[in-house]
């Protein structure tokens, strides 16, 4: 495992595959789809850095939060020409956009801005359902995505985004607590008591503010 800029560990191959600027921490933290869409984008050093500088980022991405999330097995196959398409990696950073200042509005218990909804609505327009039998007495709807190949990677995260919104607790929606990280999660804890994106992330910060406390502790001296 090698050292990042920051000093921490960078995870080896399997998620960073050198498509991705050096991060620290897991691509997956957020325990709901659109929570870790936002995440894509990371604080490194104070500045927003993207994860998803290609299309083949996006793809990689793509493919893990399919492993990732199992509800997303339904979307399984192949996706590679899908999410390779510049286009779709252009849509998908408009929404993350708009998702990202819906969370921070709801968040901070403002009022959110309808344009921030509009991306969100789109995406929904792209997909229709249909009815159908999967066994004798066994129905389900499914999507009907024939028109829109690309809705197969919108609709999840947009679903994701509208139960965080239409059924989630907002005081579960949060951000790390370490204020070098900022990354968002839904709180899925029985105590609700979740504060920090992982563990590494929690250990980082305490052993900064050690730090901090061993040195202002010498200088008093
Ligand atoms: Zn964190």
């Amino acid at each position: 495992m090698e050292r990042s800029e920051q000093g921490g560990l960078v995870h080896p191959g399997k998620q960073n595959d050198d498509l991705f600027p050096p991060f620290v921490g897991d691509l997956f933290v957020g325990d709901a789809l659109a929570l870790d869409a936002v995440n894509t984008e990371r604080l490194v050093k104070g500045t927003r850095r993207d994860l998803l500088v290609s299309p083949d980022a996006f793809a990689h991405w793509w493919h893990q939060a399919q492993l990732h999330y199992p509800p997303l097995e339904l979307e399984q196959g192949n996706q590679e020409g899908l999410t390779a398409d510049p286009g779709v990696l252009d849509t998908f950073k408009v929404l993350r956009t708009a998702l990202r200042r819906l969370f921070e509005d709801v968040m901070a218990e403002r009022e959110i801005h309808e344009e921030n909804l509009a991306p969100l609505n789109d995406i929904l327009k792209m997909g229709s359902q249909v009815l159908e039998q999967t066994e004798p007495g066994t129905f389900r709807l499914r999507d009907n995505l024939d028109a829109q190949p690309q809705a197969r990677v919108f609709l999840p995260i947009v679903r994701s985004a509208i139960w965080l919104l239409t059924e989630g607790t907002r005081s579960r929606l949060r951000t790390c607590h370490n204020p070098r990280c900022h990354l968002f999660f839904y709180d899925r804890t029985r105590s609700a008591t979740r504060q920090w994106c992982c563990l590494k992330c929690m250990d980082r910060a305490r052993s900064r503010r050690r730090y901090k406390q061993v040195k202002e502790h010498e200088s008093m001296q």
